[in-house]
């Protein structure tokens, strides 16, 4: 039977890490959330991020812009917060209006204010293994898979889903730690090949947003599976796979609610102190 690999546990280690740091640096530090419009989908997100800035002593402040603002509206706005000396991290809460686009919007964030860790100069450093400021989420996956002990050297690592958010940066934070890395996506799916790539998986890393695609029997014995995926069933979340059926083949196994999630919001804090340099 599997064991847990929850989040929780690591969340403390790393928030008491970083509130020494702050607290030696002696520093006042400001998270700026902005969100476009009203939308119930951002304040499950800036709710928890207010909660785990509050707890650090770091200043939260959003600030919700007008529907119709348009992309430079946008972008003006973020300049200004760049040149802001006291405000160290700008976060953009999605989902944004149909008329802004994200990526293009998100460009405009200064690299060491870039508490998502997706300004394309953060990304470029992964290449050379560098990066400092990560993308939370496939941050969060490196932190649960380090605090378990496991040497990835030589492993199969099969990650489901090539976002830009998770699939794309693990694969590179993966490669460092000289794992063999496997990146399946919808392509797999549509060739009927994604059940052959995961039984072969030493570690699995889902992050597709579909619940149920991942069979239990498909999991290797004493495999490690980690489940990024959150999906709404009935008025259930679970993952992308069957965990009980999982839990009976693998070593280690994230709960969904409680696993990768957790872990996620604390990264946009590390991130923060990183770009703060303290
Ligand atoms: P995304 O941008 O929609 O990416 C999903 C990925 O899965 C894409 O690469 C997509 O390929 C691929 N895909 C879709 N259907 C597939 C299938 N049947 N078989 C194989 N691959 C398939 O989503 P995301 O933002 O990366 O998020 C993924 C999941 O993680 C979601 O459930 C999200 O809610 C969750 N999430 C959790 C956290 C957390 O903190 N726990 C953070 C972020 C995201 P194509 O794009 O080519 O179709």
């Amino acid at each position: 039977m599997a064991k847990l690999l929850e989040g929780k546990i690591l969340v403390e280690q790393i928030k008491s890490i970083l509130r020494d740091k702050i607290n030696s640096a002696g520093k006042k530090l400001k998270l700026v959330s902005i969100q476009v419009g009203v939308n119930p989908a951002c304040e499950v997100y800036v709710k928890s991020q207010k909660r785990a800035a509050d707890l650090l002593g770091i200043e939260y402040q959003l600030h919700q812009l007008d529907k119709v603002t348009n992309g430079e509206g946008l972008v003006s706005f973020i300049q200004e917060l760049n040149q802001d000396n006291s405000v160290n991290g700008i976060i953009i809460q999605l989902p944004l209006p149909l008329h802004i686009d994200y990526k293009k919007i998100s460009q405009f964030i200064t690299p060491g204010k870039d508490v998502e860790g997706m300004h394309p100069l953060n990304l470029g450093k992964l290449i050379f293994g560098k990066a400092k400021i990560l993308p939370c989420t496939a941050a969060a996956v490196m932190e649960l898979l380090s605090s378990i002990g496991l040497n990835l050297s030589g492993k199969e690592v099969v990650i489901v889903g090539h976002s830009e958010i998770v699939g794309k940066p693990l694969s590179l934070l993966l490669l460092e730690k000289l794992a063999t890395v496997t990146v399946c996506h919808i392509g797999t799916f549509k060739a009927g090949k994604l059940e052959e790539h995961i039984k072969r998986a030493d570690v699995l890393i889902m992050a597709v947003g579909k619940a149920g695609l991942v069979k239990g029997e498909w999991i290797k014995e004493g495999a490690v599976v980690i489940d990024v995926g959150i999906n709404k069933v009935g008025d259930k979340i679970v993952g992308d796979v069957d965990f009980e059926g999982a839990s009976k083949r693998a070593s280690w196994i994230t709960p969904v609610p409680g696993g990768v999630g957790p872990l996620t919001v604390i990264m946009l804090m590390r991130n923060l102190v990183e770009g703060a340099n303290l």
